[in-house]
């Protein structure tokens, strides 16, 4: 009987031939497997106002396309002022007669009902998602989705407890609120806007992004399924210009925005006078601090997470890297080693970690931000990776040597760009990481229970992950410091931005 030293080694390659220069991205070719859920489309999308789909006043649409390949999905109403005059009409005829007297228990029934209709749909939803937006399939099935459902379930939870909301006080809702969202977690956004507004007994008139409009109107099918009353939630489809109506309406009791910082300014602006109730969720520029005692293979999956999942394309995202210098090498090593690994390019595909970018002109404000970096004299690195011939696709990059005046520390690039810098002390972290006009997040890596407390009330940023990073609960409210924005989403906190108290 053979002996184990008896076995011959198999032969890796013929002999005499010079090893192959392996990248670690070839050692392992995964089979395609594309999720292929029916995404549902319908070729024309109108408005969502009072319950009906309605065409534009302005009789036009405009396509969504997706970004992984550039084909046109669907196309959708253009929106404008007096489609807007239309649903604020419908809300608050909603508002008046039915939602916003019913009983919380009642109201409760449609949201659970909502939340179930939409898990029944997940897939579907989250290949439509994929397809509109360009985020990996992986992300929008286990995170965006659920998610969402997951705001529904607790809201619904809510609307039979509002008195808990704020003991000794008197909850009453506020009438019709007005809501704008971006493209980067579409469905998401409308869960965390929508539910603790009808959990309240508000209604609503809400626009999504331009580049992805695709699952609010699947949404209001939904609400249509759920026999929502008309008019409690109408779906405006349309460029800013119409957020900006929506925004500014006379009929708005309150306003939600989350985007940009500089609309945010724009629409804060417009509104300056009025005794409208406002909540602004906007842009950041978080710092990822890694400590030496640190778990550093944990902190690099976390860094990944942080700036890598969606693209980037979060306004939470960790795109600064703060490390201490002792283990600096050793910590861009390992997340060298771990970049060269990440999937880059079909969104559908069960493992692509990395999607495309949510439009053209998001890929070339970012590709300018890594040209700004390299002008400015930091280091850029890429590992090497094939993208798709179509499509809006960048590789996951890197930047040493990178000084807290550099632009691409200052700004949020919206991108899978991340900005490397170091620290030596625990005061100078915290000093970097306060030197931004944000405040939305922050995520601390240590071994010390003590340290993380500390940086937990020293860094000012809405939300301080310890240990991970991109990690969120209903219950668990988000919103931002400074230029992030104000106003809470989830949780307690939330419901108040949604209530009048007496
Ligand atoms: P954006 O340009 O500010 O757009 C956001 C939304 O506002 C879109 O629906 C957009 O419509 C609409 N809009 C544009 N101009 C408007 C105006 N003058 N008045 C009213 N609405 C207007 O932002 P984005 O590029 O879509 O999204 C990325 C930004 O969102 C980033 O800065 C990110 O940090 C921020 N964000 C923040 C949070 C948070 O919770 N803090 C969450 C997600 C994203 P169109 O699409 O038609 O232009
Ligand atoms: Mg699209």
């Amino acid at each position: 009987m053979a002996t184990p030293t008896d076995r011959k080694r198999p032969t890796l390659r013929p002999q005499g031939r010079p090893a192959p220069k392996l990248i670690f991205g070839d050692l392992w070719e995964y089979d395609p497997a594309p999720e292929t859920a029916d995404p549902k489309l319908k070729p024309r999308y109108e408005l969502f106002i009072n319950g009906r789909w309605v065409a534009p006043a302005s009789g036009r649409y405009f396509d969504s396309i997706n970004p992984a390949n550039e084909t046109k999905l669907a196309e959708f109403a253009l929106g404008g002022t007096a489609d807007v005059d239309a649903a604020y009409r419908a809300a608050q005829r909603a508002f008046t007669t039915v939602w916003g007297r019913m009983p919380g228990g009642e109201r409760a029934k449609y949201l659970f009902r909502i939340a179930r209709l939409l898990q029944d749909r997940a897939r579907e939803f989250a290949v439509a998602e994929t397809l509109d937006s360009g985020k990996p399939i992986k992300e929008s099935r286990d995170f965006d989705v659920p998610m969402a459902a997951a705001h529904f379930f607790y809201h619904a939870g809510w609307a039979d407890k509002l008195d808990y909301v704020a003991p000794g006080r008197k909850v009453a809702p506020l009438g019709v609120v007005g809501q704008v969202v971006p493209w980067n977690f579409p469905l998401l956004m409308l869960a965390w806007k929508i539910a603790p507004a009808l959990a309240m007994g508000n209604c609503v008139v809400i626009k999504p992004a331009t580049n992805t409009p695709l699952t609010a109107l699947k949404l209001a099918e939904i609400f249509q399924d759920a026999g929502l009353p008309p008019g409690v939630v109408n779906v405006i489809t349309g460029p800013g210009s119409t957020g900006g109506a929506i925004m500014a309406h006379p009929t708005a009791a309150k306003i939600a925005f989350t985007g940009s910082t500089e609309v945010g300014k724009t629409i804060m602006r417009s509104v300056a006078g009025t005794d409208k109730r406002m909540t602004m969720e906007l842009g950041g520029k978080a710092a990822n601090i890694v400590f030496d005692d640190a778990p550093l293979d944990q902190a690099v999956e976390g860094i990944v997470n942080g700036i890598f999942f969606n693209q980037g394309e979060v306004c939470c995202a960790g795109s600064r890297l703060l490390v201490q210098e002792s283990v600096a090498r050793l910590v861009v090593g390992k997340l060298r080693n771990r970049l060269r690994v990440l999937r880059v390019g079909n969104p559908l595909d069960k493992n692509t970690d990395v999607g495309a970018i949510v439009s053209r002109d998001q890929l070339n404000t970012i590709q300018a931000y890594l040209k700004a970096g390299v002008e400015e004299g930091a280091v850029m690195w890429q590992p090497p990776c094939r993208l798709p011939p179509k499509g809006f696709f960048m590789p996951p990059t890197i930047f040493t040597g990178v000084t807290q005046s550099h632009r691409i520390a200052r700004e949020e690039i919206f991108g899978p760009v991340l900005a490397i810098l170091t620290f030596r002390t625990v005061e100078e972290a915290v000093e970097k990481a306060n030197n931004t006009a944000y405040g939305l997040s922050a995520g601390v890596w240590t071994d010390k229970g003590s340290r993380i407390l500390k940086l937990s009330t020293e860094l000012k940023a809405g939300v301080i992950w310890a240990n991970t990073f991109n990690k969120f609960d209903p219950a668990s409210p988000f919103g931002g410091y400074k230029e992030s924005g104000f106003g809470r989403e989830g949780g307690r906190q939330g419901l108040l931005d949604y209530c009048k108290l007496t």
